[in-house]
């Protein structure tokens, strides 16, 4: 074990305890893997809480999910094996059941609105992958239309699963997803969330483009939303923002954004 493949392991055993302590999983629940190399990865074992983990106690398998050392892997280890493959750019991935986004992902809800910006920014639309049985390759089969375009996936009566360039960037991934969740719920309780119409939307899409995200675009109803903002909408679900409002929002969110946000993106791997 090197001192970098250690430091590694620690902070894998640090973000699995963030889970725990968040009420992001229970139990033995959830797992979390790190592509140290184009050949190998370092993910949570089986049957271990994510709370009492150790670096020591981490397996190590090659990108084909046989076991290098340590004992056996998490029973989810296909669907880290499948983003992996599908996403040369993502070096870690974080499988959990957070109560509010298991909740929507239970009730058959995706999460494509367009309400918050820091939402559109960072994560974009969050796609709803149809059930698999966990555990099989259905689970990593689901995630085949999603897979290339988002890097928070919502899984159908189950959890949610996020990636990205190193291990804190899945994580936040993963608590930002929880957040929002909880968010929309209560918005929801409070008779529904508005939408940002779709100028405000286009403004976030160019920021996105500023950070690189090329990839994941929200799907949110833009379209729909434009159509109904040209007709001049009364429906009372689209905000209408005034150009100088939006431009200063912009801003402020950007300048917010850009030194907590991939200032090195996809420029490499690190924990
Ligand atoms: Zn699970």
């Amino acid at each position: 074990m090197t001192p970098s493949t250690y430091k590694i392991r620690q902070t894998i055993c640090e973000v699995g305890q963030r889970l725990y302590r968040f009420r992001m999983v229970a139990s033995n629940d959830g797992n979390i893997s790190y592509r140290i190399d184009d050949d190998h990865i370092i993910a949570t074992p089986t049957g271990v809480c994510k709370g009492d983990m150790t670096p020591e106690g981490l397996v190590t398998v090659d990108i084909h999910g046989r076991v290098q050392g340590g004992g056996h892997p998490s029973s989810e280890l296909a669907m880290h094996l499948f983003i992996y493959q599908q996403r040369p750019d993502v070096s870690a991935v974080v499988h959990a059941h957070p109560i509010y986004a298991t909740a929507f992902a239970t009730a058959g809800l995706a999460m494509n609105e367009c309400v918050l910006p820091e939402i559109v920014i960072t994560l974009g639309a969050i796609p709803l992958a149809q059930y698999g049985t966990p555990s099989t390759h259905e689970l990593p089969e689901s995630l085949r239309p999603y897979v290339h375009d988002h890097d928070a996936i919502l899984l159908a009566n189950h959890g949610a699963v996020t990636f990205g360039r190193d291990l804190w960037d899945a994580y936040f991934k993963m608590e930002r997803l929880e957040h929002y969740a909880q968010i929309l719920f209560l918005a929801r309780q409070l008779g529904g969330e508005r939408g940002l119409a779709s100028p405000e939307v286009e403004k976030l899409r160019e920021i996105r483009q500023k950070f690189g995200l090329s990839g994941p675009t929200p799907e949110c109803i833009v379209a729909d939303m434009r159509r109904q903002h040209d007709h001049d909408c009364t429906c009372g679900k689209h905000t209408h923002a005034s150009e100088t409002d939006i431009e200063r929002l912009i801003d402020e969110i950007y300048q917010e954004l850009k030194h907590d946000f991939w200032p090195e993106r996809r420029s490499g791997r690190s924990n």
